[in-house]
């Protein structure tokens, strides 16, 4: 054969077996989840139905995480995306027996495996979620749903999600099955949505109204509405029944419009015949501000009816900030830009990482007394902490879930001046309300001049991390080992660290206490790329996250995940937090191993 055809002849081999390469690669890309390399939500629906055609039992089991979002928010996007794949790899090689995995969606995974395999099964999902290479621990939400033959795959899996569901953030439960009590609740969630339409425009959600107080002189100095479901044959429905379904159907945003709406119509029929009226708070969900335009809705409605947004008040969960921060920090300055209060609900709730609050402006946070003092003995010091920043800043806190005399005399002692609570007042009718402030001296008005005062200024919660008067507690609480540095002309100084870092320090023979700089310990590159990202970070302004590993004379060697972000600029120099995370154990491991 000459040459040029032999030639010819392996281009022609060449191509074919590039071609036959890309053909498997996008079959595999079909198949499976890129991220995770482990089977996408169509093939595990596929290769399950197959599986269960055999003469075996088999189950299906979901496994959510719990709060993925936060870990997303406080260590960034592709740790997260390290801690899927971290799962789903061992999770695949835990299986025994005939079984399929599968990311069906986000963060849930799911498997079908054989009935007789579930217990060790279980046993090695709590091990693997345990050794995830995270410096917090990892919790997983399992449901569990017994397979049948001839119902499809998709309803296995949303039956065992729909069990997983029932008990997630549930503190000491992991593991749910969908039994019978467990359809019976999901029929009637079906119900409830079925006829939430109907109930809407037949008038059965009606507003509640709970009176905020001065605990000063117990006056009433606004109120917050809150929805019930007035259901004709199965009495009061509360919204922590509803709300979470309505979340997920979508239905929220035309109940809460509807809310607004007469809740904007009382204040103006009020203040038409000339009665008395105090600010009054909605509740704003989640899925309101991704789904519509809160602000179009919002502002559509006191122009409508010309009520001063400054009677409307605005409440936000803090967990809200999480997921769609910028949106929602954006949000709420558009909405106190045009005159409405904003509060931040559930201020300290533990989503919270300062990181995010230091961007979010408002007007008023919101304290849940009874989260703070049931999830750890340390909720006094927390409250204490945020009341301080308040005063110091002028600001307006509100204490909520006060219940009894005691709780009373402590947030006067230490100076928080508002309070809604039981102890005051439980959610009430209309009427009741209206009952309650139609005499002039029940009513405080020292809130509303306060928020109309030109001196007000809202809160900046940089300025307060700045001024470190967030509590330590605060800081211990929610960011682990921290150092504060301060840089000028290339030049890195520690200002401060919590206890949290001494302890790392001591750990690890590093030193005797807090003060030991610990960027001293690592090598010449790893001190350069802290400055190089210090920079970014400026620069930028969002948080940076990096790896360092550092080795000892002895040669032992530890790794950190370090990050930082800005808190502040003062003084021509700029403030940084440097969060450390000892991640030796398995970090180490895992980072070898890339
Ligand atoms: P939230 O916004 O944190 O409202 C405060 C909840 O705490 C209310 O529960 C209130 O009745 C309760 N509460 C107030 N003081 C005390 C107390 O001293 N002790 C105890 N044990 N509870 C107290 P409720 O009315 O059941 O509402 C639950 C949640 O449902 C609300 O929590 C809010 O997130 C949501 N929600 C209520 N109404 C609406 C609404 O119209 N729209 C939206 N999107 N969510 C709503
Ligand atoms: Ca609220
Ligand atoms: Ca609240």
């Amino acid at each position: 054969m000459p040459d040029e055809e032999t030639d010819l002849c392996s281009q022609i081999k060449a191509l074919k077996e590039q071609l036959e390469y890309h053909k498997k690669q996008l079959e595999y890309h079909k198949e499976n989840d890129v991220l995770t390399q482990i089977y996408n939500k169509s093939t595990f629906y596929r290769k399950t139905a197959e599986l269960l055609q055999k003469r075996v039992n088999y189950i299906i089991i979901c496994i959510d995480i719990e709060k993925f979002s936060f870990i997303n928010a406080l260590y960034g996007n592709k740790i997260g995306d390290e801690i899927l794949h971290y799962l789903a790899g061992h999770l695949k090689n835990s299986l025994e027996g005939e079984a399929v995995i599968g990311r069906i969606s986000g963060d849930i995974f799911a498997v079908c495996l054989e009935e007789r395999q579930q217990k060790i099964f279980l046993e090695n999902i709590f091990a693997i979620f345990a050794e995830a290479p995270l410096p917090m621990k990892l919790v997983p939400a399992i449901g569990i749903c017994p397979a049948e033959k001839n119902t499809a795959v998709s309803f296995l899996c949303d039956w065992a999600i729909f069990a997983l569901r029932s008990i997630k953030r549930n503190y000491f439960q992991h593991v749910a099955v969908f039994n019978d009590s467990v359809r019976g609740k999901m029929l009637e969630e079906q119900e409830l949505l079925g006829i939430a339409e109907q109930a809407l425009s037949d008038g059965e959600f009606k507003l509640y109204f709970q009176p905020k107080c001065n605990m000063n002189n117990g006056k009433i100095a606004g109120a917050e509405v809150l929805v019930r479901w007035w259901h004709p044959k199965k009495g009061m429905i509360m919204p922590g029944v509803f709300i979470p379904l309505f979340e997920k159907n979508g239905f929220i945003e035309k109940l809460d419009t509807h809310i607004w709406e007469k809740t904007v119509q009382w204040l103006k029929t009020r203040i038409a015949s000339g009665e008395n009226v105090v600010p009054i708070s909605v509740n704003i969900s989640r899925t309101d501000i991704t789904n519509m335009d809160v602000y179009l809705v919002l502002t559509g409605l006191v122009e409508k009816y010309a009520v001063n947004p400054q009677l409307l008040e605005l409440e936000i969960t803090e967990s809200a900030y999480i997921d769609k921060s910028e949106e929602i920090i954006n949000l709420s300055a558009k909405l106190m830009d045009y005159g409405f209060i904003v509060l931040i609900d559930d201020f300290g709730s533990g989503y919270s990482s300062l990181n995010i609050l230091k961007d979010i402006k408002a007007n008023i946070l919101k304290l849940d007394m009874r989260f703070l003092e049931t999830e750890n003995k340390k909720g006094k010091d927390i409250i204490q902490s945020v009341v301080y920043m308040g005063r110091w800043l002028n600001m307006i806190i509100i204490t909520e879930g006060v219940e009894k005399q005691e709780q009373v005399d402590f947030l006067r002692k230490i100076g928080c001046t508002y309070a809604q609570g039981f102890f005051y007042h439980r959610p009430m009718e209309q009427s009741a309300f209206e009952e309650l402030i139609g005499n002039p001296k029940s009513i405080d008005y020292a809130i509303n001049n306060y928020l109309s005062d030109d001196n007000y200024m809202p809160i900046d919660i940089s300025a307060l991390i700045q001024e470190n008067v967030l509590g330590s507690q605060l800081l211990e609480k929610i960011m682990g080992a921290l150092a504060i540095y301060s840089y000028k002309d290339d030049k890195l100084h520690l200002q401060q660290t919590n206890e949290e870092y001494g302890r790392i320090i001591q750990d690890k023979g590093l030193g005797k206490n807090a003060e030991t700089d610990i960027i001293h310990f690592l090598d010449k590159r790893t001190q350069e790329k802290i400055k190089q990202n210090m920079k970014k970070v400026l620069l930028e302004n969002v948080p940076v996250d990096m790896i360092a590993a550092l080795e000892k004379r002895d040669k032992s060697r530890y790794w950190f995940k370090i990050r930082l972000f800005t808190v502040a600029e003062l003084y021509r120099r700029s403030f940084f937090y440097m969060s450390i995370f000892d991640v030796t154990e398995s970090m180490g491991k895992f980072f070898d191993n890339d």
